[in-house]
């Protein structure tokens, strides 16, 4: 009833306020990628037996409460459907290959796809394992300037390099975008836009919006609203009866309007496989270190590994640690200094370190050391926007110096580029410390 009364004037309105506003301002660009039926496609995508066939990732079967997590679009064909219980599934469907969840799997899957997407823009925003915002405003130029052409390529390149297909939704806001992925699946690519939009999004159930969940659409149903386009039309007194603030907030996303960034990919807290908090190394000397030139050297060579790992998983650190452990007394001391600019420097990581330990700890026969540990903290990823300086930087050059390092490393190994520090020290050569790094070599250090 509410949704008849509004259709008049009101929306009339409500269509040219949007026009006007549309042309006001640029609109973002916004895209929403979604992995279709994910855990099943990975699965097929690694074992070449299952494709073809209708399989599905399901809890344990034994448990009896074992439901379908997902099915592929094979199993979709005998009506097979997402929480449903196996038995119910295998009455449908009797060849219904049923698979236990490999969660290691799919994180693995989840990271290459999201390593595609990160080519594109730093704002890469994942909705679970399968799904991602990915805000293009700023770099489609870098990219020929057609989002649909965009959306191709990455639709094309996921299938090429993880064998699975996505849908993709291409919209002005994240809820248009999202909304576009759930139109048209699997292997889709659907665009909402300005010219668009009054017929598909605005004429789509009020249910294929985000976050309107099943009472919501119940009482949304129940007023008369059955289209996301009823919604944009409510009126404030109705919404505020009904819904308080919350109906604020959807009438919004029904309209386009919401304004919410795309963050940008922070590897640190969507790490999909670990939370990482810090980077370290130690090594306990067999037998105690007395100069410090020792001291020194073996600070430089675990900040190495350090550095090492921390540029792999694309971060950079505020905060360096040191642990020592005395060789008299056996106790132990941490210290810790935050730097005036993140790094992913091995040298700036050493550095930092040997003068905590300088500071800290005297070293000579009479104050031996029996550990020392190096570890990085205060992470964030190395694509996050930082104060650049003014004049050319050491440290920054130093950075992009380690990267050329790494790879060298990674492709001739970890010894084929050694510290000139670590080289005045005939105990060291040969050392791979990211390979051993908890050894305790016997006769490593001078006796
Ligand atoms: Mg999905």
């Amino acid at each position: 009833m509410l949704g008849s009364r509004m259709k008049g004037r009101a929306a009339a309105m409500l269509g040219s306020r949007m026009k006007g506003r549309a042309a006001a301002m640029s609109d973002r660009c916004i895209l929403h990628v979604d992995c279709n039926s994910f855990y099943a496609s990975v699965e097929q995508a690694e074992d070449p037996k299952l494709r073809g066939l209708p399989v599905a990732v399901a809890g344990k079967e034994e448990l009896r409460h074992g439901i379908i997590l997902t099915k592929s679009t094979e199993a979709k064909a005998y009506g097979v459907k997402t929480a449903e219980a196996i038995w119910e599934a295998r009455k449908k469907c009797p060849s219904l290959v049923v698979l236990p969840p490999n969660f290691a799997l799919y994180k693995r899957y989840s990271e290459m796809a999201r390593d595609i997407y990160c080519q594109y823009t730093d704002r890469v925003e994942p909705f679970g394992l399968d799904e991602c915002w990915l805000d293009l405003t700023g770099t489609l130029q870098l990219f020929g300037g057609d989002v649909r052409m965009v959306a191709e390529e990455i639709s094309e390149r996921v299938k090429a390099e993880l064998g699975i297909t996505v849908s993709i939704g291409i919209g002005w806001d994240k809820i248009t975008a999202k909304f576009g992925s759930d139109y048209r699946k699997p292997d889709a690519i659907t665009e909402i836009n300005r010219k668009n939009y009054q017929d598909v999004f605005w004429g789509a159930p009020v249910e294929d919006l985000l976050y309107v969940g099943s009472a919501t659409k119940r009482k949304l149903n129940a007023s008369g609203i059955f289209t996301i386009g009823g919604l944009a039309r409510a009126s404030d007194c109705y919404l505020k009866r009904r819904f308080g603030k919350v109906g604020f907030y959807i009438r919004s996303f029904a309209r386009g309007e919401d304004a919410s960034p795309v963050k940008a990919y922070d590897p640190g807290l969507h790490d999909v496989a670990r939370s990482i908090k810090s980077y370290g190394n130690g090594l306990t000397a067999p037998h105690d270190i007395t100069s410090p030139d020792d001291a020194r050297a073996l600070v430089y060579l675990l900040a190495e590994s350090v550095g090492q790992r921390l540029r792999g998983d694309s971060m950079r650190a505020h905060t360096v640690c040191i642990g020592v452990r005395d060789g008299a007394t056996l106790e132990g001391f941490g210290r810790q200094v935050r730097l005036y600019r993140a790094t992913a420097s091995t040298g700036a990581i050493a550095k930092a370190a040997w003068e905590l330990l300088l500071a800290s700890h005297r070293i000579d026969a009479d104050h031996p050391i029996r550990a020392i540990t190096v570890r990085v903290t205060g992470l964030e990823p190395l694509f996050q926007p930082m104060q650049l300086p003014l004049f050319p930087d050491e440290a920054l050059e130093r950075e992009r110096l380690d990267f050329v390092i790494d790879d060298l490393r990674r492709r001739f190994g970890n010894t084929v580029v050694t510290r000139g520090t670590v080289l005045l020290d005939k105990c060291y050569q040969g050392l791979d410390i990211k390979e051993d790094n908890t050894v305790h070599p016997v006769g490593f250090f001078h006796v």
